[in-house]
């Protein structure tokens, strides 16, 4: 007997019928002779119509009163859920993230899950009970119910699999696994079978929302098999799995763009020791997260310049608080950035053996009058931040030269 994780995201739930629907596929799994635990998210669209309320009362909304409010789109689908199941003669049984101790760190609306006591469901489990726990939520130490942020329910079922030594977790969505790049962007991208959790970590971190990141960190240290694939057929998924030799064929496996980052750049700053400190410590002190960061060489005057990114949200108290840095470090040529720009990324674990896939990018980018304003590399990524109107072209060109899609042309023809 196998026990297996199912999470099915907000278009698996979106409406009574789809819960009807999780719910029978989930009690065939069981009545073929496994034990089931599954994590639902809440209806599509819902924790944004949360959010809008929240946004109605508060500029900034209480983030304790954030996770009261937002937890309770996970409760709804939860419950109709085990209703579901129970109407078509199963046994169910529901639980909300303090119900079943999904245990957090106190930082509301991003907590980190940090233990998880898995008595209750395993009690629940052997009583041949089908258990559905809520995606999203834990409780902090001292009772408070926290969330895990954007796209949580990932993580709350792959750390649940964690805990219960699972066979495997099975994310359900609404595309048919991990594709080349986002099948809703680009229409010649292709599913790919197998990727290794390293490839998997920087695609989901630069933009591939399919898999919530801390999920792919959790899948990684436990080495638990995900298996993502979709909720409204029974096509084999994307196995994200460790990385074994087949996997390093390819150089780039994947290209993925985030357009939730802003670029700011201070200029003519003294390039003198503790110059960053001055720029980056107000910034962290209002716990906002810096991604990219570039500082120019001194051109000969004593001066430089600092590029960084952003998350989009945290972009105009940014340049506030950057106005007092401006005068203390006596920056001469101001504060400048824009908020319309898109980090697009190529990934794959192959480019560790090989040279020139930057260089590829680049001149692909450039061959479609594609201005970059900010580059960063890794072992097996190269980012760019781009303008965000040129997002669309940008994925298709290198899609196609990079020869990832079903109807890519040979490298040398493309280029
Ligand atoms: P869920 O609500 O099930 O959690 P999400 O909307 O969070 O689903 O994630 C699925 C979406 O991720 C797809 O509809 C697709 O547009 C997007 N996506 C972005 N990049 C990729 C990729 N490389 N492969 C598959 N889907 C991707
Ligand atoms: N409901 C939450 C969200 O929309 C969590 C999730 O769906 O994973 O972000
Ligand atoms: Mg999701």
């Amino acid at each position: 007997m196998a026990l297996i994780v199912q999470k099915f995201g907000g278009t698996s739930v979106a409406d009574p019928e789809k819960i009807k629907n999780v719910a029978k596929r989930v009690l065939s799994k069981k009545r073929d002779g496994n034990q089931v635990v599954v994590v639902l998210s809440a209806m599509s669209g819902e924790t944004n119509r949360l959010t809008d309320f929240a946004l109605a009362m508060q500029d900034i909304p209480d983030a304790r009163e954030m996770d009261v409010l937002l937890s309770s789109g996970e409760q709804v689908t939860i419950s109709l859920f085990a209703m579901a199941v129970k109407a078509m003669g199963g046994e169910c049984v529901s639980f909300l993230g303090d119900q079943v101790k999904i245990e957090t760190d106190s930082s509301h609306t991003r907590a980190r899950i940090e233990n998880i006591d898995s008595d209750r469901i395993l009690g629940e489990l052997n009583s041949d009970k089908i258990v559905v726990v809520a995606g999203f939520q834990g409780v902090a130490e001292n009772g408070d119910i926290t969330t895990l942020g954007r796209g949580g329910s990932d993580t709350t079922a792959v750390a649940l699999a964690a805990a219960l030594k699972a066979d495997a977790c099975e994310i359900f969505t609404d595309v048919e696994g991990v594709y080349t790049t986002d099948p809703n962007m680009c229409s010649s991208a292709i599913k790919i079978d197998k990727i290794s959790y390293d490839e998997m970590l920087e695609l989901a971190s630069l933009g591939a929302k399919v898999l919530d990141i801390r999920s792919v960190t959790f899948a990684k240290q436990y080495n638990v098999p995900v298996h993502v694939r979709s909720t409204f057929t029974e096509t084999e998924g994307t196995w994200v799995v460790k990385e074994d030799k087949d996997m390093e064929g390819k150089v780039v496996s994947g290209v993925t763009y985030n357009k939730n980052e802003a670029r700011i750049t201070i200029s003519g700053v003294p390039d003198q020791p503790g110059i960053a400190t001055k720029i980056f410590t107000p910034i962290s002190d209002a716990d906002i997260i810096v991604d990219m960061i570039i500082q120019n060489q001194d051109t000969g005057n004593g001066m430089t310049d600092m590029t960084f990114t952003v998350i989009r949200s945290d972009y105009q108290r940014t340049l506030k608080l950057l106005e007092s840095v401006v005068k203390e470090t006596g920056a001469t040529g101001g504060i400048h950035g824009s908020d319309s720009i898109t980090k697009i990324s190529i990934v794959g674990v192959g480019m560790r053996n090989h040279s020139g896939i930057a260089t590829t990018m680049f001149s692909i980018l450039s061959r479609e009058g594609i201005n970059i304003s900010m580059i960063s590399t890794s072992e097996i990524k190269v980012s760019c931040i781009i303008e965000e109107k040129y997002t669309e072209l940008a994925v298709r060109a290198l899609h196609d030269a990079f020869e990832l899609g079903k109807d890519s042309l040979p490298e040398e023809e493309t280029l």
